[in-house]
């Protein structure tokens, strides 16, 4: 099958009322953990890159990988996704490179770190959804700033100084013509979110809730969303890590966030906790051992089990055959229209 716009993966998730997991790779174990646990769930998958991945994987490693998930399961509706692009040339070169989806994250400045003005946000994502609405590629914009740093990239902070404002999520989207919106909610990146469970208090899931009221047709994302569960964080400190105790976001918050417009949900953190707990796992075990390939399976394997738990409880499981993508020139000639009448 070929890459899919995330749109229509996204339109789809929205009619059958389920979220759809988007997972961060670097290589090919990543890929081929996704990649397996979606042909186990028969779930449709976002896979995506940060900025950080390109240049680590020199991204068009990255991207023959993902023509080469295309190839080996023709199945599974597959979108693949800029995470978090800090300028309208990032987003650019993802879209020529054969994305069918970008983040055009102007809730930030170019830097990556300092939060800028609604009007700097509404330009230059104006001018990617331009750019990429014309060649039939998805574009997610963020209104509100995450907290955490992940990738050398984020405002910092423990995600509840810049709260994304409901009024002016639907200005954003008026003016923009986003397809996706990402919401902050209290959600950070990386693995140190919370100090305590959070709660749905600790969450504002009520401010959720009323931007879905006021949008109700746009797909919001949940960034941040690494449930950072105490077994993975167990399996790296009992062999020698020293992950400091921290709380991720609960699933059942996600799933409530799924049944209010929640659509695509960001996991990474629990993906690198679940490999790097089984490459530990196995230097300790067997320190003799230094074939890449004797820790490298079992961290693929323990990647694959969360990520196929993941899709079982975002709902996307069993979605795969639900439908025919649609070619990007056909979404394209959509969103021509769609501009025509509006
Ligand atoms: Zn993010």
């Amino acid at each position: 099958m070929a890459m899919v716009s995330m749109r229509q993966l996204l339109d789809e998730a929205a009619k059958g009322g389920y979220g759809v997991g988007a997972f961060n790779v670097n290589n090919m174990e990543q890929i081929q953990a996704i990649m397996e646990a979606a042909t186990e769930t028969q779930s449709p998958v976002i896979v995506q890159a940060s900025r950080g991945a390109r240049s680590y994987s020199q991204d068009r490693f990255l991207y023959h990988l993902m023509l080469a998930a295309t190839e080996i399961y023709p199945d599974i509706p597959i979108a693949l996704h800029q995470d978090h692009g800090n300028s309208p040339a990032t987003c650019k070169s993802a879209i020529e490179m054969g994305f069918t989806s970008v983040m055009m994250d102007g809730s930030l400045m170019e830097d990556g770190k300092t939060p800028s003005s609604f009007e700097h946000n509404v330009k230059v994502t104006r001018e990617v959804v331009e750019m990429a609405h014309a060649r039939g590629v998805t574009v997610e914009g963020e209104i509100g700033c995450l907290g955490g740093i992940e990738d050398g990239h984020g405002a910092g902070g423990d995600g509840l100084e810049h709260l994304t404002d409901p009024e002016q999520a639907v200005e954003f989207v008026k003016q923009t013509g986003v397809d996706a919106l990402a919401i902050a909610i209290g959600t950070s990146h990386g693995a140190y979110k919370f100090s305590s469970k959070p709660t749905g208090e600790t969450l504002k899931m009520e401010r959720l809730l009323e931007i879905h009221r006021r949008l109700p047709n746009v797909h919001l994302v949940m960034h941040g969303s690494s449930s950072v569960p105490q077994d993975l964080q167990d399996v790296i400190n009992h062999y020698g890590g020293k992950l400091k105790p921290t709380w991720g976001v609960p699933v059942e918050e996600i799933q409530l966030g799924i049944k209010n417009g929640v659509r695509k949900i960001n996991v990474d953190t629990d993906n690198r906790l679940a490999m790097t707990g089984a490459i530990r796992k196995v230097l300790v075990e067997k320190p003799e051992e230094f074939d890449l390939r004797a820790y490298m399976k079992p961290a693929r394997e323990a990647m694959k089990k969360v990520v196929a738990l993941r899709m079982q409880q975002f709902g996307q499981a069993g979605h795969a055959k639900d439908y025919k993508p649609i070619p990007l020139s056909e979404i394209a000639a959509m969103y021509k229209k769609e501009a025509v009448t509006a």
